[in-house]
């Protein structure tokens, strides 16, 4: 028999996080010695409170298909939480509770792309959002940026990148891979850039919005002006420490809401109704509840940092959320060890696997072929001897 796949899914990137992530357990499987700084995924335990409200919820007999878009009283507590956090006013219509903030993102690409239609990217990017995109017909416009502007695109590449064919616009503050936060009036001066073009779309991704070190998150929904063409996606796989719950949604204008939720209603009905309880009692918390995980990721934050600034060769911007490092290691290109020369930063993040025991992503995932991406969401013993082994190994 033929095996033949669609072109879709054939012209389609594997996640590169996730295939890293899986290389990693493959080679621990097979014996060896891996520390995995691949994966965003923070290695604390869900909060308690969390924990015992999803026990609830089985003894509550929870265990019905949910309406598609989520519980009346889950979208009732991402109001009062989007108010509180972000003071934006959202009505119930207006927020899709999803399997994780990946199908939230790619419920946007289905519902707002015709073929050809462009997305901008700021670069560096997250991994998803280019193959999300192209899945839904649509062409990634990539608009670089690098570490001499802290990874965050000017107005003037933003406007450049700008064709009658933009349609959406998809980046992440924290951003991953990162760390950098734009600012109010960084996001301000992009904002008066799209202002004199209506037809584009923002999806703002603050799914690091609580893994802020600098305290000062700001979204493009909060601009009146952006408010009816921004949508907000959060979740709670990295505050909460969720990520197998598979929780994420939006607050959008309510002609898109209305679409997803079309959308999802045909590809995965409600999210897991567990979860969705679970998550109630999570986003009606007050956040400082999780602020010791915060604080552990401030530490090791510096850690690294300060680990990472120690090998020659690495350069590496302060992130000010998220949990990521980017460091350049360009100067590495064109060495050579053991007849393998390293062209790229996809076959530096490889001799890292091979040479040094170290699963880290390749920048090229992200748009920035320059950088690889170190996850600081481990122990702070992985982290030390992480970077001891990749010093040890590029000397
Ligand atoms: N956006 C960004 C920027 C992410 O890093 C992730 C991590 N998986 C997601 C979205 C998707 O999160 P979720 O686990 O909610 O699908
Ligand atoms: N967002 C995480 C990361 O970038 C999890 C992996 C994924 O969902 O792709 O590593």
């Amino acid at each position: 028999m033929q095996q033949r796949l669609s072109d879709r899914v054939t012209q389609m990137a594997t996640s590169a996080t996730l295939a890293m992530a899986a290389k990693a357990r493959e080679l621990r499987e097979s014996g060896k010695d891996i520390i995995g700084l691949s994966l965003g995924e923070p290695d604390f335990t869900v909060p308690e409170f969390v924990k015992d409200a999803a026990i609830q919820a089985v003894k509550d007999d929870y265990h019905s298909y949910t309406p598609v878009d989520g519980y009346g009283d889950l979208k009732q507590a991402i109001i009062t939480k989007f108010e509180r956090d972000n003071g934006l006013h959202y009505n119930p219509a207006q927020i899709v509770v999803s399997t994780g903030a990946k199908q939230s993102l790619s419920n946007l690409a289905m519902v707002l792309l015709n073929p050809g239609d462009e997305v901008l990217l700021p670069a560096p990017y997250w991994v998803s959002y280019s193959d999300i995109s192209k899945l839904a017909g649509g062409v990634p416009v990539v608009i670089p940026s690098s570490i001499e502007t802290d990874f965050k695109v000017t107005p003037e590449a933003l406007e450049a990148a700008i064709t009658p064919k933009t349609r959406m616009m998809i980046y992440s503050s924290p951003c991953n891979p990162s760390g950098s936060v734009y600012s109010k009036e960084e996001l301000r001066a992009l904002a008066d850039v799209l202002a004199k073009y209506p037809e584009i779309i923002v999806v703002s991704d603050e799914i690091y919005e609580h893994i802020n070190f600098v305290d000062q998150h700001a979204s493009m929904a909060s601009f009146d002006d952006m408010y009816d063409r921004t949508v907000v996606v959060n979740g709670v796989s990295k505050a909460f420490s969720m990520t197998g719950w598979r929780i994420g949604y939006i607050g959008a204008p309510e002609w898109i809401a209305r679409a997803c939720n079309k959308m999802q209603g045909q590809v995965t009905s409600g999210a897991n109704c567990i979860a969705q309880r679970a998550t109630i009692d999570a986003l009606n918390n007050n956040p400082e509840k999780i602020k010791y995980m915060i604080d552990a990721f401030k530490e090791r934050r510096q850690l690294v940092l300060e680990l990472v600034n120690d090998i020659p060769g690495f350069k590496a911007n302060e992130p000010e959320g998220a949990f990521y490092v980017f460091p350049d290691i360009s100067a590495y290109f064109g060495k050579t060890l053991n007849g393998k020369t390293i062209e790229n930063a996809t076959d530096f993040s490889l001799f890292l696997l091979e040479e040094a025991n170290v699963a880290t992503v390749t920048g090229v995932a992200f748009g920035d072929p320059n950088c690889i991406r170190i996850s600081y969401a481990a122990s702070e013993q992985d982290i030390r001897e992480a970077l001891r082994r990749i010093k040890e190994a590029v000397s």
